[in-house]
């Protein structure tokens, strides 16, 4: 459901600070007044300056919005324990994560640590470098949602931050400051007026809209109060529900920046430009950048299978080598907001949209023009046979990670495409097979489906029977830390 705020806009700028002889000067004297009492709120200067390392353990519950099993709310839950650390002068911060949700389970982490900068990997037990790593990006989030840090930041660069008002939400006052960070759009800060703690936080993305963060239940530990809970709302609606369950301040991060020597060292991710690759005579895998579709000849024209990111680049890269046949159907795996996003592209060629019955809502909603989309819908299977292929379009599912999940398959060929059941990493061994995999194995041997070539919707690597027996046969590592 989505949630109504009742907000006043009270206006106080336009009235407190008319007449001013600089408004520009008045407003940041007013900045830094609020942030003042902000940093003396959250824990006082000499606390927040020493602030050295920040350690926080909390428990997550997010929303699968756009990305459930079914394409319709209620959206499915997806649950996420971790810890967030971070050493502020040393530019390290290690993020854990262990999730599951969407068929998908996950224990890894994230080490940022200069040179010594890695991919954790606990289920298949593997460390892989990161070629180039980004302190301010991958510890942005954390900043973000964290308070005292957020009060560092702006207190840091309170010379570009600006008084937006002051504001009522929900029968409470606050004072809003707004200010940027190094990366990203402005962040608007809500401080309550009484005890100048930040409790609200906004920032609106162009062409995407509005996210907002809510930070209550403070709590003093270790002289700084500290929210133990977070919500964050895009676009009014509930995203993800945190619980902050245990905080430590300037305590040396010891273990959780180092790598355990068993992890199996595997190659650093390389940068995946827009590649080619032909897989059969008249079949193509083309993408990169961890999206990919299939493009299969099909005489007279083209069929092409997945809807992610970058449609119209890898039509491009197709027409280099086939330039005259028309696409003449695009084909959507499932409804998941990353894989209909190439609907516009198919729609531009004019072609029709092959997707699950279930999904056609999602799929007209994807297009520029949804009630002019030529669709095609599937209930369980479609065969397209021509002079010189047989194609076939079938609904596996349900699966532990959609209800309907359309694969194309090439019978004579043994070539079947999918998307997000089993997409395997660029180098490395085969991980072990999560529960969105083992549905789709069983699904695979309830159709009876021939499979020698699986290419994926995320992966350039294309992977054979022998990866999918590996991949359900893989012992996991889970080491614990
Ligand atoms: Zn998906």
């Amino acid at each position: 459901m989505k949630r109504i705020l009742s907000v006043t806009l009270a206006c106080t700028l336009a009235s407190g600070l008319a007449g001013a002889e600089n408004f520009t000067q008045v407003n940041t004297d007013k900045a830094r007044e609020i942030i003042a009492a902000a940093v003396e709120a959250h824990g006082g200067s000499a606390l927040i300056d020493d602030l050295q390392t920040l350690i926080i353990e909390h428990e997550t519950v997010t929303y699968a919005v756009d990305q459930s099993r079914a394409a319709e709310p209620p959206w499915d839950k997806n649950k996420d324990v971790g810890i967030d650390a971070l050493d502020i002068d040393a530019s390290v911060f290690v993020t854990t994560s262990e999730n599951n949700g969407g068929g998908f389970e996950a224990r890894n982490a994230t080490i940022i640590n200069g040179d010594e900068s890695y991919q954790l990997d606990y289920r298949a037990g593997t460390a892989a470098k990161i070629a180039e790593p980004d302190f301010a990006t991958t510890s942005g989030p954390f900043v973000r949602v964290t308070p005292g840090l957020l009060i560092r930041t702006l207190n840091d660069r309170a010379a570009n931050a600006y008084y937006l008002g002051d504001t009522e939400v929900d029968g409470v006052s606050y004072d809003v400051v707004g200010f940027s960070m190094t990366v990203g759009p402005a962040i608007s800060l809500y401080f309550h007026k009484k005890t100048h703690l930040l409790h609200r936080s906004e920032r609106v993305f162009p062409g995407f809209g509005l996210v907002e963060y809510e930070f209550n239940d403070y709590k003093v530990a270790d002289g700084i109060p500290f929210n133990q809970t977070f919500n964050l709302f895009l676009n009014g609606y509930p995203n993800l529900e945190r619980k902050n369950v245990a905080m430590k301040i300037n305590k040396p991060l010891g273990d959780l920046a180092t790598v355990e020597p068993t992890l199996m060292s595997v190659a650093e991710v390389q940068p995946d430009p827009l590649s080619r690759q032909e897989i059969a005579d008249g079949v193509w895998l083309i993408g990169g950048n961890g999206t990919y579709v299939m493009f299969v000849d099909m005489g007279d024209y083209i069929f092409a299978a997945g809807g992610t990111a970058g449609i119209p680049e890898r039509i491009d890269s197709l027409r280099e080598v086939v330039a005259d046949k028309p696409i003449r159907y695009g084909m959507m795996t499932h409804h998941h907001f990353d894989h209909v996003l190439g609907v516009p592209a198919y729609e531009a060629e004019g072609a029709t949209v092959i997707a699950a019955t279930a999904h056609e809502a999602v799929v007209r909603r994807a297009a520029a023009n949804a009630d002019s989309l030529n669709v095609e819908t599937i209930d369980d299977r479609k065969v397209l046979q021509t002079d010189t292929r047989r194609l076939e379009i079938i609904d596996i599912g349900p699966t532990a990670h959609t209800e309907h999940l359309l694969v194309a398959y090439l019978p004579e060929a043994g070539i079947l495409f999918e998307a997000d059941h089993f997409a395997l990493p660029a180098e490395g061994p085969v991980p072990p097979a999560v529960s969105s995999t083992k549905t789709f194995a069983t699904a695979l041997t309830r159709q009876e489906l021939d499979v020698s070539k699986f290419l994926s919707a995320h992966s350039a690597r294309v992977g054979g029977m022998d990866d999918l027996r590996a991949a359900l046969e893989a012992k996991l590592y889970q080491a614990e830390r």
